[in-house]
């Protein structure tokens, strides 16, 4: 397990960020790096099959969520352009899928299971990549989710929703940056831009149900990936070290009130709108 994304970085010297990764885990689980790699080739896949047994016809339980990623796709001349369109789409119907218990990855968490699919299974098509770059790509994004893990957190309980969506989406500016053929600092910039962006996002879920906000707040999560990743290949990057931002990270969501952190007190849940939803589950 890296502790930091420095020795990520370090460990994976002039090799490729997700061979460091590989090894690491095949150290870590005592297996071979053909049994890693197809557990991981494994999860692409089931994560691509979600979103293809996505059911437009399928309602939450409380008749919140279902539909909208099926009527994303039915806009005309979207503002942002057929690629964004389809990303959005993408991330609606993985976070609807996940209210309609659908089977989801949760990466890093169900509740932000729509971010990595978004932004990597359009970028596959549009790029034309194989599965096994798309396999490297999820070893980046693992590499970053746990530091994150170690280091601050990935659940919206103890950090906020920058913890899960944000989280989510850092890792999947990494992943971007990978699939681009960028290198690991301009991965670890791309989640550090990511991760600044969301500091502070609180977790406030309506009625305690992972579908008010959480179902748009991957569409953000992701767009804020993809312009992330944009922004690192280009050379730039957000002035703070990722690790430090990821220890930011952490303080904030420790000072976080209870009422913001998966209670369902807080934040949109306790305006008038989300407490009569609640009570009249
Ligand atoms: S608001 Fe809370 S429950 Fe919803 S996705 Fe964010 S962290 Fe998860």
């Amino acid at each position: 397990m890296f502790g930091s994304v420095g020795s990520l970085l370090s460990a994976a010297g002039d090799s490729p960020l997700w061979q460091a990764v590989l090894d690491d885990d095949c150290r870590d689980r005592g297996v071979s790096p053909q049994a890693s790699m197809a557990k991981m080739g494994k999860l692409w896949q089931v994560m691509k099959r979600s979103v293809m047994d996505y059911d437009p016809t399928r309602r939450s339980p409380c008749g919140l969520s279902g539909g909208q990623g099926a009527q994303m796709a039915t806009l005309d001349h979207s503002i942002c352009g057929p690629f964004i369109q389809e990303v959005i789409g993408v991330a609606l119907k993985m976070g609807e899928h996940n209210a309609c218990m659908g089977r989801i990855v949760a990466a890093p968490t169900a509740g932000a299971c729509g971010v990595m699919p978004a932004v990597l299974i359009p970028l596959q098509r549009k790029d034309r990549l194989s599965d096994e770059r798309l396999v490297e790509c999820l070893y980046v994004a693992a590499g970053f989710g746990q530091v994150i893990a170690s280091r601050a957190s990935i659940s919206g309980a103890e950090g906020g929703c920058q913890a899960e969506v944000g989280s989510a989406s850092g890792m999947a500016a990494a992943a971007l940056v990978h699939a681009r053929g960028g290198s690991g600092a301009q991965s670890a910039a791309a989640c550090a831009m990511a991760l600044q962006n969301v500091l502070g996002l609180v977790c406030d879920p309506v009625a305690g149900l992972v579908e008010v906000p959480c179902v748009k707040r991957n569409v953000m999560g992701a767009m804020n990936a993809l312009a992330c990743a944009d922004m690192a290949l280009a050379g730039l990057d957000g002035g703070i070290p990722c690790d430090e931002v990821i220890d930011a990270m952490g303080a904030v969501g420790r000072s976080l009130p209870t009422s913001l952190r998966e209670t369902g007190e807080g934040g949109l849940a306790a305006t008038p709108t989300g407490r009569k939803i609640a009570e009249g589950r």
